[in-house]
């Protein structure tokens, strides 16, 4: 089947064009006009279709690169978040610093989402995502003191 991108599906088109390279080769390279031009469109068509499927495969591989990329981000943020309170904190040698990110979000779907503080009530943070609420004395807000960021 084309259109997938499959090594397969390549190799095949290239033996495709291979064999009517040999069936030229086989006949000492003199062939009737009909017959060549019936080969050179086999030719054509099986070296476009590798082509194709070439390409397909190049998009696979940029999404492969970019989910990998993403996945390398996300080792590096986890191995810096570290709890505290009730939430979840950037940290630098194992200092935690800055403002807090929902716990909710990062344990369920390792988002990240700064927690806000509620409008006319300064004891309470809300995540703008999920809307869970904590307490500002649980999750307050830590100054990066001493630390080179
Ligand atoms: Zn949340």
């Amino acid at each position: 089947m084309a259109g997938l991108g499959r090594l397969s599906d390549i190799m095949r088109s290239l033996n495709q064009a291979g064999m009517v390279g040999q069936r030229i080769r086989e006949s000492g390279f003199v062939l009737e006009k009909t017959e060549m031009k019936t080969s050179l469109a086999e030719l054509a068509g099986a070296v476009s279709e590798a082509k194709m499927e070439l390409g397909i495969l190049q998009a696979h591989l940029q999404d492969k690169d970019a989910e990998l990329k993403a996945m390398g981000e996300l080792l590096h943020t986890k191995a810096q978040l570290r709890r505290r309170g009730d939430g979840y904190y950037k940290s630098r040698d194992g200092k935690v610093y800055g403002q807090p990110f929902c716990s909710y979000c990062w344990e369920g779907d390792q988002k990240l989402f700064h927690l806000h503080n509620r409008i006319l009530k300064k004891d309470v943070r809300i995540c703008p995502h999920c809307k869970n609420e904590y307490q500002s004395q649980r999750t307050p807000y830590l100054e990066a003191d001493g630390l080179l960021l």
